[in-house]
């Protein structure tokens, strides 16, 4: 643990990680296509941690209010 961190404590910074779509082009090299189209299960695989801005430690974070409303719908 950084020595900051153990005097004030972790500064707590909001992240999230969300899959990521993989893209390829189509048979003519053209146009790029999502391989895996993001689907409605996708939006629950988004993770919610929130990590200490000096020392880098993580710690997962309850889902928002805003997203589990669209999550259970
Ligand atoms: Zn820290």
């Amino acid at each position: 643990m950084n020595f900051f961190c153990s005097l004030f404590g972790h500064t707590w910074v909001a992240h999230t990680a969300a899959p990521q779509p993989r893209w390829n082009t189509t048979k003519d090299g053209v146009v790029l296509v999502p391989s895996d189209p993001p689907t409605h299960a996708d939006a629950a695989a988004v993770r919610y941690f929130d990590r200490c801005q000096r020392c880098g430690s993580e710690r997962e974070a309850p889902r928002p209010a805003v997203d589990q409303r669209a999550a259970s719908s």
